[in-house]
C-alpha cells in the first residue's frame, strides 16, 4: 500500500485532486481508483514526518470531508464519538461505515491517524493557510501578468533584476535593441552571464579588446544603479541606459534608443571644433589670427606673471608692401602674404610658441620664456627666413627682394598690467628698425639706449 517512491510533488496532486472531489460523494461515488488513492494518501501521511506541509494537507482533507460528514462541530465531539468505540475491528468498522460508509479497516486505521494529527495542530488554521496559498499564487500570477502586459506598452527596453541579480522580466523591446543577447534572456538568467555572453557574441563594440575590464566597469555602473550611462551598440546605434534600485533590492533598467541625438551631437562638436579652428586661423595665410594672438599674449602675459619668466615678442612688417602689390598687383600680394607667414611660422619652434598675423602686412611671433638676447636671435631667423624666400621686389628702395623690418621686445610681466605694454614696446622698436633703413630688427627702447 506504502509506496516509499511516491514523492512530494505526484503526492501533492493527489490531495489537490482530492480535495476538488464535492466532500457530498460517499467513497462509492468516488469509485474504487479514487478510494485506492485516497488510501495512498492517508498512507503517506502517516509515514511522513510531523513538519512536511502534505502532511498538513492530508489534515486539511480530512477537515474538509470528514468532518462535514460527521456533523461535529468541534474537535472534542469527534474524540467523543470515537472514545465511544472501543479499539476493535468492530468499532472501526462503525467508524469507517459512519465516515464513509465502507466495510474497510485501512482508512479507519488511518482516521485514527487523522484523529491524531487532528490534535496535534489547529486544523482550521491550515486549512486557511493552504487556501490562503492558492489564493496568493492565483495572485500572483495575476500580478505577473499585469506586469508582463504593463512593461510590454512601454516604448522603451526594459528590465528587471531581482535582488540576486536575476532577471525577473523584460520587454521585447530588450530583446530588439540586443539581439545577440537573446538566448539568454530568459527568466532567473543572471545579468553577469547575459553580459559576458553578449560581449562574447560582439553586442558591445566598445568592450572589444578590453573586454574584461568593460565588463568590470559595466557591472559597477549596474550595481550603483545611479547616473545615466551612454552605451554604444553595433552599427553606430547608441543607448542611454538608466538603472534604478527597486525597494526590494533588485534594478530596473530602463533602455532608450538615443543613437540619432548622439549623431547630431557628434555632427555639432565636428561643427563647433571646426568653428573653434576657424575662428583661430588666419583665412588668407592659415596661420594663428589676430584674436588667437590677442588671446594667447593674455594668458601667456599671465602665466610669465605667476611664473616669472619673461615674454617676448616680434612684430614683423613687410617693407614697402604697398609698392609690392602696386607693382605686382593685389593677388601677387596676398601671395606673398602666405609665403612670408609660413617662412615666420618656421621660426617658431617649440609648442607654445606662435606666429599670427597682426592685420594687413604684419605679424607677430609671440616667445613666452624667452629672454631679449633669445628673442634677438629668433628675429635675425626670421630675416634669414624671409631673404632666403628670395621674392623679387623690383618696387623697394631697400633691396631687390622682398625684406621685412621687425621690432623686438621681451619682458618679465605684471600681475594686473596690461600685455599691451609688450605690443607697445615692440611697435616701438619696429619704429626705430623702419627708421633705421628697413631690412632689419630693432630693440625694445630701454634695451636699445
Ligand atoms: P613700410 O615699409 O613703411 O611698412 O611701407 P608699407 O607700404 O609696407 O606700409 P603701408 O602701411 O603704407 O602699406 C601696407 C600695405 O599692405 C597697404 C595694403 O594695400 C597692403 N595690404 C594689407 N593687407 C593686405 C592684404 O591682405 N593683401 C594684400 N595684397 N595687400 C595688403
Ligand atoms: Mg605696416
Ligand atoms: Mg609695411
Amino acid at each position: 500500500m506504502l509506496d516509499d517512491s511516491l514523492t512530494p510533488e505526484p503526492f501533492e496532486r493527489l490531495l489537490t485532486a482530492l480535495l476538488e472531489l464535492p466532500p457530498s460523494q460517499s467513497a462509492h461515488e468516488y469509485g474504487d481508483g479514487v478510494a485506492q488513492l485516497l488510501l495512498e494518501v492517508i498512507d503517506t501521511a502517516l509515514h511522513t514526518p510531523p513538519a512536511w506541509p502534505q502532511r498538513m494537507a492530508a489534515v486539511g482533507y480530512f477537515c474538509r470531508h470528514a468532518r462535514p460528514r460527521l456533523g461535529l462541530d468541534s474537535l472534542l465531539d469527534l474524540q467523543a464519538l470515537l472514545g465511544q468505540y472501543p479499539a476493535r475491528d468492530e468499532g472501526d468498522g462503525e467508524v469507517a461505515r459512519l465516515l464513509w460508509n465502507v466495510e474497510a479497516q485501512e482508512p479507519v486505521r488511518a482516521l485514527r491517524v487523522l484523529v491524531w494529527f487532528m490534535a496535534a495542530y489547529d486544523i482550521t488554521e491550515l486549512v486557511q493557510q493552504r487556501q490562503e496559498l492558492d489564493a496568493s499564487r492565483v495572485e500572483a500570477q495575476m500580478a505577473r501578468e499585469l506586469l508582463e502586459d504593463a512593461i510590454e506598452t512601454l516604448p522603451e527596453a526594459f528590465a528587471l533584476y531581482d535582488k540576486d541579480d536575476r532577471l525577473v522580466a523584460c520587454n521585447s523591446q530588450l530583446r530588439k535593441v540586443y539581439p545577440l543577447m537573446t538566448p539568454l534572456m530568459r527568466t532567473g538568467q543572471s545579468f553577469e552571464e547575459m553580459l559576458r555572453h553578449g560581449v562574447k557574441a560582439g553586442q558591445f563594440p566598445e568592450a572589444q579588446g578590453q573586454e574584461d575590464r568593460w565588463i568590470a566597469e559595466r557591472m559597477h555602473e549596474h550595481h550603483a544603479a545611479g547616473t545615466a550611462t551612454l552605451q554604444q551598440l553595433p552599427d553606430q546605434r547608441w543607448l542611454r541606459v538608466h538603472e534604478r534600485r527597486t525597494r526590494g533590492g533588485g534594478i530596473a533598467g530602463v533602455r532608450t534608443d538615443v543613437t540619432e541625438l548622439v549623431h547630431k551631437e557628434q555632427q555639432l562638436a565636428a561643427a563647433n571644433a571646426q568653428l573653434a579652428q576657424l575662428s583661430t586661423t588666419d583665412a588668407l595665410t592659415g596661420i594663428g589670427n589676430r584674436r588667437h594672438f590677442d588671446e594667447r599674449l593674455a594668458n601667456e602675459w599671465n602665466r610669465g606673471a605667476r611664473q616669472q619668466t619673461p615674454l617676448a615678442l616680434l612684430l614683423v612688417d613687410i617693407d614697402h608692401f604697398k609698392l609690392y602689390n602696386d607693382h605686382y598687383g593685389h593677388v601677387a600680394g596676398d601671395h606673398c602674404l602666405r609665403l612670408v607667414a609660413q617662412a615666420l611660422a618656421c621660426c617658431v619652434r617649440r609648442a607654445d610658441e606662435m606666429a599670427a598675423r597682426y592685420g594687413g602686412e604684419e605679424f607677430v611671433l609671440l616667445l613666452p620664456g624667452t629672454s631679449l638676447e633669445a628673442a634677438r636671435a629668433v628675429a635675425q631667423l626670421c630675416l634669414d627666413g624671409i631673404e632666403a624666400l628670395a621674392l623679387p621686389h623690383a618696387g623697394s628702395c631697400t633691396a631687390s627682394a622682398l625684406t621685412v623690418s621687425i621690432g623686438v621686445a621681451s619682458m618679465l610681466p605684471v600681475a594686473g598690467a596690461d600685455p599691451s605694454m609688450l605690443v607697445d614696446a615692440a611697435d616701438a622698436a619696429l619704429y626705430r628698425a623702419k627708421k633705421e633703413g628697413r631690412n632689419q630688427f630693432g630693440l625694445q627702447p630701454e634695451a636699445a639706449a
